[in-house]
């Protein structure tokens, strides 16, 4: 969807689609080399990182196989809860794989601190993470994140997977969403 048709939901554009589609070759480039060689298993978490995982995949050149994960901490709000639920959990078996968790965004960081340690307590060979966006509150937890896509304002946002509410997902870009709309 182009923004046009949301454009009064929509309160500013943070990253254009030109702009992931430039991160995203360059993230895959990082991740080609840090993993040559090596059993790699992307775990994609649902719904929010369907296209970045769509692309980032198509853009390493390693072999590597996808799985995906559905976890709940947000319920329909704009706030974090801090409880982690799993939806849908991994078909692979990860034991002595690499898994790399390709995730949308990281606000609290309470969502991934706890899909961390769940994917390595099941013997995975290593965890790292890559997340498209990055939210100021990351910094406070201590979750190791290798790769980030961009650094944004502490705002709600939108679009490339990003939903309000099942909303705006299929946004081809990143936006703010307007606070009329959730409040
Ligand atoms: P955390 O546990 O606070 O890091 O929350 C991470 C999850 O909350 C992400 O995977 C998203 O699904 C959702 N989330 C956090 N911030 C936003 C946002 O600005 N827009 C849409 N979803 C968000
Ligand atoms: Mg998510």
């Amino acid at each position: 969807m182009d923004l046009n048709q949301v454009q009064d939901d929509i309160t500013k554009v943070l990253v254009t689609e030109a702009q992931i589609a430039e991160r995203v070759e360059e993230l895959a480039k990082e991740i080609d080399i840090a993993y040559a060689g090596k059993d790699v298993l992307l775990v994609g978490v649902l719904k929010g990182a369907v296209m970045f995982m769509a692309d980032l995949s198509r853009a390493i050149q390693i072999p590597v196989s996808m799985d995906w994960m559905a976890v709940s901490s947000y319920g329909s709000g704009t706030q974090s809860s801090g409880v982690v639920r799993i939806l849908k959990d991994l078909d692979a078996d990860v034991l002595g794989r690499h898994v790399l968790i390709v995730e949308d965004i990281i606000d609290s960081g309470l969502t991934l601190s706890w899909l961390k340690s769940n994917l390595a307590a099941r013997g995975a060979a290593s965890v790292e993470i890559v997340a498209l966006l990055r939210k100021p509150e990351a910094a406070k937890v201590d979750v190791e994140v290798m790769l980030v896509g961009f650094d944004i304002p502490n705002e709600f946002v939108v679009g490339y997977g990003l939903d309000y509410a099942e909303n705006y997902r299929t946004l081809k870009d990143v936006g703010v969403l307007a606070p009329q709309v959730y409040s």
